[in-house]
């Protein structure tokens, strides 16, 4: 199907894709023609990036795979299941739950498409949990010539194949390692003080924890705590639960947020903040994101404090989650147990970039690798130096489309060498 004079946006309506064509087609025989008849091609997610990394430029095609048929296959013996490009978490959480059967994490929100997520390195909280590209085992595409190729955990190249950017082809499917499901329970607590922070302490006390602020005191208005209830739970001792049900966002409905107040229920309605039928966050955002050395954290949170004043005005909120190491060349926490500094800033990006700015310049020491799918400015050089792997990357993307029809200006900036 092609709609030439459609207009597409991303989900924040901060982008217009300048794509000559919108396609989406219905068959996997379609996807192959129209990728093998393009010159330039660039497959749109659930459209949650913030930037112009799904972008294709003017000469280019913007793909959807959500055309395409939704295939959930769980093989439960195998407790793995096959998911379609197009598919978004909450569906595959649905379906795998229904074979008693779990994910390990989540992200804030299940509105995101799987394949769009794990190609940017999105994550969820946890010190001891992955990006949501963990569990990933075996990724299935569509090349620029056409054909489809499929690449397993322990293939050469499977280091690339996940956490891609988009740019090595079409991602047709993936399949991911599951577990037997399992409950969480969630509490939320209230004003925990930055000064005498013991951070793994606190970012270890659950199963999930984020902590929130918006910076206009020093420290965190509220911490999110998210228990296992098949695991050992022990007290948060650091600060209050909460009395009222919460948003991250300090103002808006509560009632748009999954279950709080330690009332168990199943993994996939407690690991996202947002519950799958409502908008997440307030919708009139945008955001950034910085994944650090996990060591760093205390003194890149003493970093942001010292600075709160430029950044409160046009913050909404402010997310610190952690992160496990992870091998994905492109993951930004590649190699490092990480912490990452989320901002969801207002809707004003003339206003949120001189400020981005000096956030990036007071994070600088710490070695900040951007989150692909939010705003930033760091430069394409001091990017491409945080990422030991990326050479190994550069070859294989070279190898699976020699002629870059998968390429657009934000990842030939990082691929240049
Ligand atoms: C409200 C909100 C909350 C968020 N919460 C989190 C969070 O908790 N944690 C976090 O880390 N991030 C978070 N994000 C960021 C978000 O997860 C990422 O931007 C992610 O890429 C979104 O997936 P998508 O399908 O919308 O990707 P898109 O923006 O559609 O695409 C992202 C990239 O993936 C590529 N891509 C998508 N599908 C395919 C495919 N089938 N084949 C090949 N390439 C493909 C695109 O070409 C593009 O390069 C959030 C964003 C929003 C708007």
């Amino acid at each position: 199907m092609t709609d030439p004079a459609q207009t597409v946006t991303n989900w924040a309506r901060n982008i217009t894709y300048t794509a000559k064509e919108f396609h989406r087609p219905h068959s996997l025989d379609a996807l192959r023609s129209l990728v093998a008849g393009s010159a330039r091609v660039r497959v749109l997610g659930s459209g949650h990036s913030f930037n112009r990394i799904a972008d294709p430029g003017p000469d280019g095609v913007l793909v959807s795979l959500a055309g395409l048929p939704a295939v959930t296959e769980v093989d439960t013996a195998a407790r793995t299941v096959r998911v379609a490009g197009g598919v978004r978490y909450a569906e595959l959480a649905r379906a795998v739950h229904a074979h008693g059967l779990a994910l390990p994490n989540m992200a804030s929100l299940p509105h995101i498409s799987v394949a769009g997520s794990v190609a940017t390195g999105t994550h969820g909280s946890g010190v001891a949990n992955g990006s949501l590209a963990a569990p990933v085992r075996e990724v299935e595409l569509v090349l620029a010539d056409g054909s489809t190729a499929r690449i397993a955990r322990g293939e050469a190249g499977f280091e690339g194949a996940v956490t891609s950017l988009g740019a090595l082809g079409a991602v047709t499917a993936l399949t991911l390692d599951l577990e037997a499901a399992y409950d969480m329970a969630q509490t939320v607590y209230t004003e925990l003080p930055l000064a005498g922070l013991d951070f793994p302490a606190v970012s270890g006390a659950a199963y999930s924890v984020s902590l929130f602020t918006d910076w206009r005191e020093p420290g965190f208005r509220q911490v999110w705590v998210k228990r296992r209830t098949d695991r050992p739970t022990a007290e948060f001792e650091w600060a209050a639960p909460a009395t009222e049900a919460m948003h991250p966002v300090p103002g808006m409905p509560a009632g748009n947020c999954t279950q709080q107040f330690g009332v168990p229920g199943p993994w996939h309605e407690r690991l996202p903040h947002f519950r799958a039928e409502f908008t997440p966050s307030s919708g009139d955002e945008l955001q950034s994101e910085y994944l650090l050395p996990r060591t760093t954290a205390l003194d890149a949170l003493h970093a942001v404090d010292a600075v709160r004043q430029t950044v409160s005005p046009v913050l909404q909120t402010c997310e610190v989650r952690t992160i496990a190491a992870d091998p994905q060349w492109l993951s930004p926490a590649h190699g490092r147990d990480s912490v990452a500094l989320h901002f969801t800033w207002v809707d004003d990006l003339a206003a949120v970039l001189p400020v981005v700015r000096r956030l990036e310049e007071a994070l600088e020491p710490f070695g900040p690798r951007p989150h692909w799918g939010k705003v930033f400015a760091v430069p394409a050089a001091d990017v491409r130096e945080r990422y030991p792997r990326l050479g190994e990357f550069r070859a294989l993307a070279r190898e699976l489309d020699p002629d870059g029809k998968f390429t657009n200006p934000f990842v030939a900036d990082l691929l240049d060498d």
